[in-house]
């Protein structure tokens, strides 16, 4: 059983001496137990903060414990009534090929589901929080403008695409004219726009002629500082996650802009509001999955993943998401089908 621990805390961006790759026996599972063969391991941004030692809606991973992760997995052997061998469960072994869970926590997948691993992005924890995130906070009516950030990640593209669904005049940001172009052509968007341009605020301007009524957060910095002049009365701001501070070792030495956030949070009658998906709306996920579920087979959302084979890259593919080269939904292939 191979696995990622957790070696040190990075300061900064995340590097391969923050992990060490260990080796171990397989576990055989106690009564009430299953051992799980991992298939299918989800990296998401959230694992960059886990890594700090530092209060937040969970807790830290501690030195020498194996990195956490939402896990697609086969079940080997089980020593639990509701489980049998060969089932697909969601789970959370994190970085290890083989894990033992007390089924609590587990959600027997569909064997005949054709993707197992969208269980970990459009149908699973990312494309739930487009939706909440989206749908109740950002309250979208036909008509409005909506700006998504991060586009082509599994959280912005399904954002951007349920956007479309309900009418709105959706306008991406992401990192590159290929990604933009995918937005486009692909996702459906109306503009999509390279957050590296050198004119990027005055495009954003451009692209958004009513201004901008829903903007959906996912990564702040200088995308958040060119939306903020665009804002419109009572826009909204799901506040789902801000990927450019988290390699961030402190706050920016830059002039404190607080007061003209806040001036115009006030003035304009502005809703920004942060939400953590399982903790706030985990009881609302059936309703997704269903509606989710109906929206992929009628062809209104599309999904990209982008996979990479074998649990010793899991690191640089880690690296690769904060820095945005990931295109897609990142998920390690970590054992056969
Ligand atoms: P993505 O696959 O979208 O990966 C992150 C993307 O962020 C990168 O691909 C990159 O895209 C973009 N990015 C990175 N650095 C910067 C930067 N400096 N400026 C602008 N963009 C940058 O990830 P997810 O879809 O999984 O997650 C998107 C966001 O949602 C994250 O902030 C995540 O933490 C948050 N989230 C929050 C949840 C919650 O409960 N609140 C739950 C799940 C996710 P590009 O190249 O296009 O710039």
């Amino acid at each position: 059983n191979r696995r990622w621990v957790l070696a040190s805390r990075p300061h900064g961006a995340p590097t391969m001496e923050n992990f060490r790759l260990e080796e171990g026996d397989i576990v055989s599972p106690e009564e009430g137990e299953v051992l799980l063969r991992t298939v299918y391991l989800s990296l998401d941004p959230y694992m960059r903060q886990r890594m700090n030692d530092a209060p937040s809606y969970s807790p830290p991973v501690n030195i020498g414990e194996v990195m956490v992760g939402a896990t697609v997995s086969q079940v080997v052997k089980s020593q639990h009534p509701d489980f049998a061998e060969g089932d697909w469960v969601l789970g959370g072994s994190g970085w290890q090929d083989y894990a033992t869970a007390n089924g609590e926590k587990l959600v027997k997948l569909d064997k005949e589901m054709p993707n197992h691993s969208w269980a970990l992005g459009v149908l699973g924890m990312p494309g739930f929080t487009a939706y909440m995130g989206l749908l109740d906070i950002g309250q979208p009516k036909a008509g409005e403008t909506l700006v998504v950030a991060a586009a082509t990640g599994p959280v912005g593209a399904t954002a951007g695409q349920i956007g479309k669904i309900k009418g709105c005049r959706v306008v991406g940001v992401a990192g590159g004219s290929e990604k933009c172009r995918y937005a486009e052509e692909v996702l459906g968007f109306d503009r999509c726009l390279d957050h590296h341009a050198d004119d990027f605020a005055d495009q954003l301007t451009d692209a958004c002629p009513q201004g901008i009524d829903i903007y959906f957060e996912n990564v702040g910095g200088k995308v958040f500082d060119a939306v903020l002049p665009l804002l419109n009365t009572s826009a909204r701001i799901p506040l789902c996650g801000l990927v450019s501070a988290y390699n961030s070792t402190n706050i920016p030495d830059k002039p404190d802009r607080i007061p003209l956030l806040m001036d115009t949070l006030l003035k304009k009658r502005i809703r920004l509001q942060g939400f953590i998906i399982m903790q706030d709306y985990g009881h609302r996920i059936h309703e997704f999955q269903q509606e989710m579920k109906k929206w992929i087979q009628n062809g209104n959302i599309n999904y990209r993943e982008q996979v990479t084979e074998g649990l010793e890259n899991a690191p640089e593919a880690f690296f690769g998401l904060l820095e945005g080269k990931n295109f897609g939904k990142v998920v390690v292939q970590v054992g056969p089908q």
